[in-house]
């Protein structure tokens, strides 16, 4: 049995010193995953390569799975390690390797190996040969393909000898942590949840703020938010969520605006509260589940007015997705069967019939101005009223 992983990250595009804070960033996230899996387990960084070795009743279904949610890792590689020996003795541990990985097989094969230990009386190519004729003579159904291999065998002479064949896949991207940090607006619906696990898959660590309307939404509502951040966690470790009681600031704007711009004054509020627990948290962004043409709110004019309440860059990662693409995501990351529970949200319960489509930011600042001498005091409040705290996956 193997108890060793390599860990295949993307390389393309990492260059020179990035390289080794990549690594770091990396090793470290998967130190963070592991720690909640049981069993032992260390972490080794060497010569441009991960391992994780493992140990101490581990599981090997649930160390890959976690595995499978740490962002930057790219393949997920099974080892099998063996004493370093003559070439001979390399010859039979080959054939064993084969006949217990691929039983029966008859698959076409390369070998690869790569001469790391530079004392190693072979060289690469040499011992390419040798272990390919092993199978050969031992395996009659397999064949060489050198140019398209059903299996490539993998080998690498070190200290010991390592060799795989198979990559599980992992989720790409980059360690979470590697590219700062953002504050995610993350509501009870598919496409916040998938908003966020797209941005933290480029290596950013994310917050969240969730605006609810008691008695108008409920604590199921609320409870359904703290799940899918629960869920999206799983990947990204743990998220601080800000939940903002929004009541008094939705009933102002209901009692003075006009009820077509409802949605687009109450969003550029939103905004602006989130702009605001994002300078507090250190976070560089706001992430949005919005794309284009989605809802009234989202057109284009409307993505205007919504940027021009705040002065940080607002990432919306679904912005040209149709929502069939969201929905596979969700159901890939595990947050759709929540995200599709019925429970109301505060946008939905002040919703105009006609609302505006293409809202003029001069016009909707005209409606804001009629909010002043009372916004002020309701925003500060349901600033200073917000309750904070850490959602960590289960
Ligand atoms: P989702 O977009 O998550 O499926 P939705 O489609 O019901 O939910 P929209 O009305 O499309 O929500 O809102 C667009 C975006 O605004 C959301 O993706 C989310 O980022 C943000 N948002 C909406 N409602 C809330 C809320 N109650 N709290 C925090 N952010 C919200
Ligand atoms: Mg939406």
């Amino acid at each position: 049995m193997f108890h060793t992983f390599l860990i295949k990250y993307g390389e393309i595009g990492i260059k020179g010193n990035n390289r080794h804070v990549f690594e770091d960033a990396l090793a470290k996230q998967v130190r963070l995953r592991l720690a909640h899996v049981n069993g032992e387990f260390e972490i080794r960084k060497e010569r441009g390569r991960i391992y994780v070795e493992c140990g101490g009743g581990w599981d090997e279904e649930e160390t890959v799975s976690a595995l499978t949610r740490v962002f930057g890792i790219v393949g997920i590689c099974p080892v099998h390690t063996y004493p370093l020996t003559e070439i001979g003795e390399l010859r039979a541990r080959m054939v064993e390797y084969v006949k217990e990985e691929h039983p029966d097989s008859t698959a076409s094969f390369k070998v690869k190996a790569r001469r790391v230990n530079k004392e190693y009386p072979h060289e690469s190519m040499e011992i390419d040969a040798e272990l390919g004729e092993a199978i050969l003579m031992a395996c009659p159904k397999m064949h060489v393909d050198v140019h398209h291999p059903d299996i490539l065998f993998d080998l690498e002479i070190r200290d010991r000898v390592y060799v795989y064949s198979k990559v599980i896949p992992g989720p790409g991207g980059m360690p979470v942590g590697s590219n700062g940090s953002a504050m995610r607006c993350l509501s009870g619906g598919i496409d916040s949840p998938v908003a966020g696990w797209m941005i933290a898959k480029r290596g950013v660590k994310i917050d969240a703020v969730y605006f609810h309307a008691p008695p108008y939404t409920s604590e199921r509502a609320k409870q359904k938010v703290i799940d899918l951040a629960k869920a999206v966690a799983r990947y990204t470790g743990p998220i601080r969520l800000h939940v903002v009681n929004f009541t008094d600031i939705q009933l102002a704007i209901y009692d003075t605006c006009p009820h077509e711009e409802l949605t687009i004054i109450m969003r550029r509020f939103m905004m602006r509260i989130a702009e605001h627990f994002a300078r507090k948290d250190g976070d560089l962004g706001i992430v949005t589940g919005e794309s284009i043409g989605q809802v009234a709110s989202q057109t284009m004019q409307s993505l205007i007015t919504t940027n021009a309440a705040v002065s940080m860059p607002v990432y919306r990662p679904l912005i040209g997705f149709d929502k069939s693409e969201i929905v596979d995501i969700a159901k890939q990351i595990d947050t759709y069967e929540t995200s599709i529970l019925p429970y109301e949200d505060c946008c939905t319960i002040f919703v105009a019939k006609h609302p505006v489509t293409k809202p003029v930011t001069e016009i909707i600042e005209r409606s804001e101005a009629k909010l002043k001498g009372q916004i002020e005091e309701l925003v500060e409040t349901a600033i200073r009223t917000t309750e904070t705290f850490t959602v960590r996956p289960e």
